[in-house]
């Protein structure tokens, strides 16, 4: 009789989306569904035992995660957080150093390989212009424009746990070849550079390791 009764969730779907689903390693749709349990006799549901939750089921592989499966952000969602990234800590070296010739060129490349391959150089420098418009004081603790810092925080923090250290690295010296693109770092420029590397969570030592390194290969 034991192997004729048991309990089963029975599922309702709720609702569609898109999530990275880490056992099939990649984006994925998924079913969210709410869940009641039920004793089954004889394969048939008997009696109703109570609720199972909110879970989502990956279409794909069938696996079935909790709700904070979502605070994974999907790889298209993380490809974004990266462009954007890369195009704040841009503009906080410019905001910086001062965006002279040889400094804006390796800026437009940097912005055109991070992905916004649409993006000129005026457009490039009126979003410096629109972020380096903002109160002084806040600006000097950051060694750059105010709008800047908080766009820094608001743009590098949210990466800092889907992305190891040579991912955060990485973004840092794209920042420094900026920099270096007219000539050795400035004290604003090394300033800037410091400012995003600890709103990636890098230490004091790997940030000066990453700005040295960066002289040392210069950008082809
Ligand atoms: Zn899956």
């Amino acid at each position: 009789m034991a192997q004729l009764a048991g309990v089963r969730a029975r599922w309702r779907t709720e609702a569609l989306g898109e999530f990275f689903c880490p056992a099939c390693g990649g984006d994925r749709n998924y079913r969210r569904q709410g869940g009641r349990r039920w004793l089954r006799l004889l394969g048939l549901p008997l009696l109703p035992l109570g609720d199972a939750g909110t879970t989502l089921q990956c279409t794909a592989c069938r696996a079935r995660y909790g709700l904070d499966a979502l605070g994974i952000p999907t790889s298209g969602t993380l490809l974004g957080m990266l462009r954007t990234a890369q195009f704040t800590v841009v503009l906080a070296v410019l905001a910086a150093g001062g965006a002279c010739r040889a400094a804006r060129e390796a800026a437009v490349t940097a912005v055109h390989e991070a992905g916004h391959s649409d993006l000129d150089e005026p457009q490039l420098l009126a979003a410096l212009a629109a972020l380096t418009d903002g109160d002084e004081e806040l600006g000097e603790l950051y060694g750059c424009g105010s709008g800047l810092a908080v766009e820094l925080h608001t743009a590098l923090e949210p990466l800092v746990p889907h992305l190891a250290e040579p991912g955060r690295e990485r973004l840092l010296t794209l920042g420094a070849w900026i920099a270096l693109a007219d000539g050795p770092y400035r004290p604003d420029e090394r300033e800037a550079l410091r400012a995003a590397g600890r709103c990636l969570e890098l230490s004091s030592e790997r940030i000066e390791a990453a700005l040295l390194a960066a002289t040392r290969l210069p950008h082809s």
